[in-house]
């Protein structure tokens, strides 16, 4: 049975907006992980690219749309007596723009502030602990295969939002959904 849900921001609770090659080629960062990156320069190249990245990001936050059916499916799960949780790479502050931008409401939010991030387990862990569930009680869903990853590494299960086309390593979702609204069909289905 599922007791916790933890959501992905952008382009899954939200439509995709974020350009991430246009992003890479503004930070010129193209290849890696851009938040690992941002570890390994010294503190005036870091804070160089901070600025563009949470530029973007705040604008991103400021014109975000939510993906459709969002707010009802939280209502529904909250509804069931699902605790619900924000899992995203991005800033505390953007979170802040887009959940008071749509009157949204989370169990517990973890940003990029808040330690190690997908697709290491810890974060859907330490919600696991502060919840009381096992993580096998717990769903992972999110738009990249990062979401996915988290979930396994912390033994959790991974529902993959597709947006547009189906990606090469949807295989490693456990169940595959292309509306946010078909996540209720799929709860209700496993054991
Ligand atoms: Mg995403």
């Amino acid at each position: 049975m599922i007791r916790g849900i933890i959501f992905d921001m952008d382009g899954t609770l939200t439509e995709p907006h974020i350009d991430f090659q246009a992003l890479r080629r503004e930070l010129g960062v193209m290849v890696g992980d851009i938040v690992d990156h941002l570890k390994s320069v010294d503190d005036a190249e870091r804070q160089r690219l901070e600025t563009i990245l949470h530029r973007i990001e705040e604008d991103a936050a400021v014109n975000a749309t939510l993906q459709p059916g969002a707010a009802e499916l939280l209502d529904t799960l909250r509804a069931r007596g699902i605790k619900l949780g924000l899992l995203t790479r991005n800033t505390r502050k953007s979170v802040k723009t887009v959940l008071a931008k749509f009157g949204l409401r989370f169990d517990a939010t973890l940003t990029r502030e808040d330690g190690p991030h997908k697709p290491a387990p810890e974060p859907v862990l330490a919600l696991a602990q502060r919840w009381g569930f096992q993580p096998t009680e717990m769903l992972v869903v999110g738009d990249y295969v990062y979401d996915l990853r988290c979930a396994h590494n912390a033994g959790a299960r991974g529902v993959l939002l597709v947006n547009d086309k189906m990606p090469e390593w949807a295989h490693e979702a456990d169940y595959i959904i292309h509306r946010l609204d078909e996540l209720p069909g799929v709860i209700e289905r496993i054991p």
